[in-house]
């Protein structure tokens, strides 16, 4: 046996340039990418050829042979290499799943997105006089005319609205805010925190259960810039509680010439009660109360893209746009472009067709034809080896909103001979498509609510690979 004679067999990576498949290749990645890769491919099969003279056998791979298994290890790398930010199957029945990106976009929506992308827009030009236009243009009047708002602007989300709206109106000024608002969203958004950061010092009166109207009343003083209302979106409060009405804080607000601010967190458009969700206010309700300043996400209960939505009277947002700040948390155009799309579904009386809503509101009794589909093709890929139930459960909005609300559902109930449900989930984790599910009493429960019809064969077929 010759070693180096058979280790000469190895293609040349000049060689390996010349052929067609690699020319293909190269038209879609990098060439010094590429090269780098063949070479990563040749050391692999140089390797193994070494390894297995260490065994004592001896290759006996034709040049043709070892080429083409060089350029197979190469085309795997390269059209396997997974996309880090990927789909995934959201079977928590958690609607809004902040980590799981919150609102899946209507179709309208996504159209709009793809056409900002490709093409030049009017995006920040006025087509009328030909001259510099504004950003805002395009979702200001939607915005009013849904809300009965005098005018409105958006940004990156709802964070940045409210650390926009408090540095532009209370920088080095007091904000009076009741000590039962000081919530936390999730993460790093803390009311007290933000409001640290805008400039505003923080004026907390009342207690955590209760807050009166005097309790206000006597904290306002001469350096008193804004009174705010934070919806508590996260958390329900029950028992001996009070806090003052919107009506009563723009009263006072009034009377002592000072603006009033809320922060409505999800900021609902649609009025969900008829159809079995808890009450959420929502913001026609806010503006025609009268509050100065409004603001809420677009991607919570309004079902659009990551955004902050500000409304209010025209002089505080002519404040807000000249904000040093608001260039710093700017709404991107394919967010807009997105956001108009929503937007116009509402105007036009087709709230249905965005996802959030259609989920939210689903009746239970709509799921059982999926929640059939699912667990026949379950039967069939677990084929004897576990058990598959339809059974009742409760779904949650979820994103810090409707607290406290559990949606009645139908999911699909799994347990597999062997494998925990634990070990289950972990598996679902790592497969190409992302099954993320809900673990109770040791079995995995699908929940048929933000499962999608076409996701179906998909979570079947992952479930197949996850075994
Ligand atoms: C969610 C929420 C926020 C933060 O909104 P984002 O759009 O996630 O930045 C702020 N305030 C309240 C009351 C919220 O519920």
């Amino acid at each position: 046996m010759d070693k180096n004679k058979i280790m000469r067999k190895l293609p040349k990576m000049a060689d390996l340039l010349e052929e067609n498949e690699i020319k293909d290749l190269m038209e879609k990645f990098n060439r010094k990418y590429l090269t780098e890769v063949l070479r990563e491919s040749l050391e692999t099969v140089r390797v193994r050829m070494m390894e297995a003279f260490e065994r004592g056998e001896v290759p006996d791979k034709s040049e043709n042979e070892l080429k083409d298994e060089v350029i197979s290890i190469a085309a795997s790398k390269l059209s396997f290499l997974p996309y880090s930010l990927k789909p995934v199957i959201n079977a928590t029945g958690v609607v809004l799943h902040t980590n799981l990106g919150r609102a899946p976009l209507p179709e309208e929506a996504i159209e709009r997105i793809e056409t900002a992308a490709r093409t030049y827009s009017n995006l920040e030009f006025d087509l009328e006089r030909g001259e510099r236009g504004e950003r805002y243009s395009h979702v200001r009047k939607l915005l009013c005319d849904i809300t009965g708002a005098e005018d409105a602007m958006v940004v990156n989300n709802n964070a940045a609205a409210v650390l926009l709206c408090l540095s532009a109106l209370a920088f080095g000024k007091e904000v009076v805010i009741s000590r039962g608002q000081l919530v936390e969203i999730g993460g790093s958004f803390r009311i007290p925190d933000v409001m640290a950061q805008s400039g505003a010092r923080l004026l907390e009166v009342g207690t955590t259960n209760k807050t009166h109207l005097e309790d206000y009343e006597k904290a306002i003083n001469e350096n008193t810039a804004l009174l705010l209302k934070v919806h508590t979106s996260n958390f329900k409060m029950v028992g001996f509680t009070s806090c003052v009405t919107k009506e009563e804080l723009i009263n006072l607000g009034r009377k002592h010439n000072l603006p009033v601010m809320e922060d409505l967190g999800s900021g609902v458009l649609v009025d969900l009660k008829p159809y079995g969700l808890p009450e959420e206010p929502t913001v026609q309700d806010s503006i025609k109360a009268g509050m100065d300043l409004v603001t809420f996400s677009g991607d919570k209960l309004l079902g659009g893209p990551q955004a902050g939505i500000i409304l209010g009277k025209k002089e505080y947002i002519l404040k807000i746009k000249h904000h040093p700040l608001t260039r710093a948390v700017r709404i991107d155009k394919l967010t807009l472009a997105a956001l108009e799309a929503v937007l116009r579904l509402y105007k036009d009386g087709l709230w249905q067709h965005i996802p959030v809503l259609a989920m939210l509101t689903e009746p239970k009794d709509a799921m059982e034809n999926r929640a059939r589909k699912l667990s026949e093709a379950l039967e069939r890929v677990l084929n004897g080896r576990g058990r598959v139930e339809i059974v009742d459960d409760v779904s949650q909005a979820g994103g810090g909103s409707l607290p406290g609300s559990e949606i009645p559902t139908r999911a699909v109930a799994v347990s597999v001979d062997g494998i925990s449900a634990a070990e289950l989930a972990e598996r679902l984790r790592k497969v190409p498509v992302p099954v993320i599910a809900r673990i109770k009493r040791d079995k995995l429960f699908f929940d048929m609510r933000t499962i999608a019809d076409k996701d179906i064969e998909k979570m079947a077929e992952m479930v197949g690979e996850a075994l």
